[in-house]
Formats: structure tokens, C-alpha cells, sequence
């Protein structure tokens, strides 16, 4: 049998790959015919392909990589790990120091009173705890009734039939019969391509009402909670007006409801804060966390629980669990990623140096003739591309076709940068200097001019 490493050319993988690999998010047959691009390895905010290129990463893998690629420290600590505990659960009143150790360090960096941690093993898991938890937690309190949550078109909280659900992904809905009952969405706070004649600020307030006409028609009684990204990140990155949350925060704390943040990639730096909750001035009773935690060294993710919804849990038992809730190794790479995160000061990084420094570079895009609207908060940016900046257009291509010419553009300019439709977006490595923000900007800079000249020569301008 052929041992498969990185030395074996680049189709050769390839073509084991389409054979035997089915892709997440990807039509399998496409990439079938062009092939995969192959990462073989990666340091700091720079990836390498099969063929040798030197890639940056203006993605930090998906969201995740916050400390940046190639730290040995946390290799070590899942090894030291592996060898003393490689496993054990937390069923069935046993528990484990990693898992001690990690959930008492959450308990101090959350705010608020959010001291409890349910662990789970990545963030679409997180977010299906939280449905049977909010739902479970009205049904201890007498109201079992009270089980609709409520969310947003065009959230993203995860692939399981529940996080997808939670999620308002039309397509992702159209495949599985999603979604589940008794999960209701109202529309999302984006300005660029919703907000109409309104100011900003005054569709932030519409937009945040919807949330209060919402529980109006259903009845207080029915519903349990609200959830929503503090920054829509799946999205394109849509950061609401700044009328939008403290309204948001009004209604949760007018009506019974419960509010569920999900900080999978707002948390642990992404934002300029611990928490996007923080950012935003939002309390939670509930966060969902993972990515970042772990800076995607290992699989990891949780529910963050305020003492009052723990309290009311833990009265009997909660049914649910998952066999790597709290895994010891991936629980002691995360404990290695926050020590490295807390003694390098890497969110003061983030505040002081790379987002100011980011947030001037991106910003400077607006001036180009394809961009609407440049936005950002902290290490999380996006870019519209309009063909009428004015009008906030849309291209008549249709959605995403210009996006999609945009990302190539960018890959071959060995620069990974997402496309959400018509929006571009970035979310770096916290980690990333100055000079590698210039050169990230760069790159966009010219992905943007090499996407203008297809555009214009393809007549979809
Ligand atoms: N919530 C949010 C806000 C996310 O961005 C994601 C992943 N992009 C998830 C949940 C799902 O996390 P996972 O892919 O780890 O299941």
C-alpha cells in the first residue's frame, strides 16, 4: 500500500482526495474536476500548499486560529496530556483535572456571572446543548411551553440539526428538512443591503423591534430565548448599527426570555475583548464558545451557563452529554491556548496595535471603485462590492458571482480571504504584526483590482 505523505505530488493527492473525501460546504464534483488546494503545513499567519506557496492567512484557518499556527507549547501539552490521561468521560459523577482546570479559568475570564461551563466538543454541539438547556430549563421552572427560541436570517450557529435550525441559512435549511420546531427568525440588522432610505441608527432600532413584535405574536409564554452572533461572522461579517444591541438588551431584560450570545467567533480575542459580549455590552445569560479557545488546535466548545439557569439544571439530572464533553487533551491545549493568550497579552495586541492598525488599512478600501462599505470591529472585517456604491447596489449576476471571481483573486494572489456572497471578509490571526496586516491589505488590494478587470471585461458591471 502507498504511504500517503506530504512528499507525494500534489495530483496524486489530489486525486485520492476526490476519490475518498467528501468536503464540508463543497460541491464534491466540481472540486473533483480542479482538485483541492493540499496545506501541508503552516507558522504564524502563513500557510504552505503542496506546491510550495506561501499563503496568508487573512481567515486564521475558519475563524479559529487566534494565537497564530506553529506553537510547539501547546503540541507539548496535548502530549504530556496523552500520556498521563489520554481519556476519560465526565459522565456519571466523574470528573478530571483538565476539565477542572479549564471550566474554573472560564469561570474567571466570562463576564457577568456566567461561572458554569457544559463542555462539548465543538460549537454546533454548544449550540444544540443550549436548545435542550433553555428548553429544559423552563420546563423545571413549570413552563414547559415556553420552548421557542428565537433567532435571525442569515445566522450562523452550526451543521447539526440544531445549530443549522438556530441558524437562518435559506440553503442550509433546503437540505434536511430544517428547521426543527418551534425555532423562529426575524430578519438580521444589515444596514448595507436591508436599511433602505433609513439611517443606520434608525434601522438598528426597527431592526432590533423586530425582536419585541416577535415575542408579542408568539406570546411571552412561548418563547424561551434569544440567540445571535454579537457579530454576525458566517454572515459577511454584519456588525448592527450602534442603536441595535442596547435595544436588543432592552427587550431581553423586559420580557422573560433568556439571551443566548453565541461567541464562537467573537470569543477569546476576536472582538478587542475576552467576549464579543463585552465589545457590544450585552449579558448573556448563556455564551456559546469554541474556535478560539483552543485556537483550533484541538476540538473543543462549550455552553458558558449564568449561576441562575445552573442552578435550576443541576436540581435533577440533564440528559445529555457527549463522550468528548471536556476531553482532557483537547481541554489541556485549550488551558495551554488561554495561558498563551493571558501572558502574552495578545487582546491587548488586539487593542493597542493590530485592530487600530487594521481597522486604518481596511478602511482605506472604501476608495476602491468595487467597495460599498468597509466595516469592522476588532480582527473581524468585511468589504461590500457594489457596482453602484451610491445606490448600494447589487451586481445582476446574481449573489455571489462576483464574490466567488473576488476569492480566486485572492488565492492567486496567495491570500485567503472569504467571500459571503458579495462581501469579502477577513478574520487574521489575533497575532498578526503590522507589517503583515500592510501586506494582507495589500494582496486585497490587488485581488480587488485583478476582480475589477474580470468584472469589466465580462460585462457584469
Ligand atoms: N456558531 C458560530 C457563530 C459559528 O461561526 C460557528 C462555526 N463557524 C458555529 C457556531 C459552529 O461551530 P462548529 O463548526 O465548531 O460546529
Amino acid at each position: 500500500m502507498t504511504v500517503i505523505t506530504n512528499h507525494l505530488p500534489t495530483e496524486d493527492l489530489q486525486a485520492l482526495d476526490a476519490a475518498h473525501h467528501m468536503h464540508p460546504f463543497t460541491a464534491g464534483g466540481e472540486l473533483a474536476g480542479k482538485g483541492a488546494r493540499v496545506i501541508t503545513r503552516a507558522s504564524g499567519v502563513f500557510l504552505t500548499d503542496s506546491d510550495g506557496n506561501e499563503i496568508l492567512d487573512g481567515m486564521a484557518g475558519l475563524w479559529c486560529v487566534n494565537i497564530g499556527y506553529g506553537r510547539d507549547e501547546l503540541a507539548e501539552a496535548a502530549a504530556r496530556q496523552m500520556r498521563e490521561l489520554p481519556y476519560y468521560n465526565t459522565f456519571f459523577q466523574t470528573t478530571h483535572v483538565p476539565a477542572i482546570a479549564l471550566a474554573a479559568k472560564l469561570a474567571e475570564l466570562a463576564p457577568g456571572d456566567l461561572n458554569h461551563v457544559f463542555f462539548a466538543g465543538s460549537g454546533s454541539e454548544a449550540n444544540d446543548t443550549n436548545i435542550r438547556m433553555v428548553r429544559h430549563y423552563w420546563s423545571v421552572k413549570g413552563k414547559p411551553r415556553k420552548n421557542i427560541i428565537i433567532s435571525r436570517e442569515n445566522a450562523y450557529h452550526g451543521s447539526t440539526m440544531g445549530g443549522a435550525s438556530l441558524g437562518g441559512m435559506v440553503p442550509m435549511h433546503e437540505q434536511g428538512s430544517l428547521p426543527i420546531p418551534d425555532i423562529h427568525h426575524i430578519p438580521q440588522p444589515d444596514w448595507w443591503a436591508e436599511g433602505g432610505d433609513m439611517s443606520p441608527e434608525e434601522f438598528g432600532i426597527a431592526r432590533a423591534r423586530e425582536l419585541e413584535r416577535a415575542i408579542l405574536e408568539l406570546g411571552e409564554d412561548r418563547v424561551a430565548a434569544f440567540i445571535a452572533e454579537p457579530v454576525q461572522g458566517a454572515g459577511g461579517v454584519i456588525v448592527a448599527p450602534d442603536s441595535y444591541w442596547p435595544e436588543i438588551q432592552r427587550i431581553c431584560d423586559k420580557y422573560e426570555i433568556l439571551l443566548i450570545a453565541d461567541e464562537v467567533i467573537c470569543g477569546f480575542g476576536r472582538t478587542g475583548n475576552w467576549f464579543g459580549s463585552q465589545t457590544l455590552g450585552i449579558r448573556p445569560h448563556i455564551m456559546s464558545i469554541a474556535k478560539g479557545l483552543s485556537s483550533g488546535y484541538a476540538p473543543i466548545g462549550g455552553s458558558m451557563v449564568c449561576d441562575e439557569v445552573a442552578e435550576v439544571i443541576a436540581r435533577g439530572e440533564f440528559n445529555h452529554g457527549y463522550t468528548y464533553s471536556g476531553h482532557p487533551v483537547a481541554a489541556a491545549v485549550a488551558l495551554e491556548n488561554l495561558r498563551i493568550l493571558e501572558e502574552e497579552k495578545v487582546i491587548d495586541h488586539v487593542r493597542d496595535v493590530a485592530a487600530p492598525h487594521l481597522r486604518a488599512a481596511w478602511e482605506g478600501l472604501a476608495d476602491h471603485p468595487l467597495v460599498g462599505e468597509a466595516r469592522i470591529v476588532g480582527m473581524m472585517g468585511s468589504i461590500a462590492l457594489t457596482p453602484d456604491k451610491a445606490a448600494r447596489a447589487r451586481f445582476a449576476a446574481g449573489a455571489g458571482t462576483v464574490g466567488l471571481i473576488c476569492r480566486e483573486r485572492c488565492f492567486a494572489n496567495d491570500l485567503v480571504m472569504r467571500h459571503v456572497g458579495d462581501r469579502m471578509v477577513i478574520s487574521p490571526p489575533l497575532v498578526i504584526t503590522p507589517a503583515e496586516i500592510d501586506e494582507l491589505v495589500a494582496r486585497a488590494r490587488k485581488a480587488l483590482d485583478e476582480t475589477l478587470d474580470a468584472v469589466t471585461a465580462q460585462g457584469l458591471l
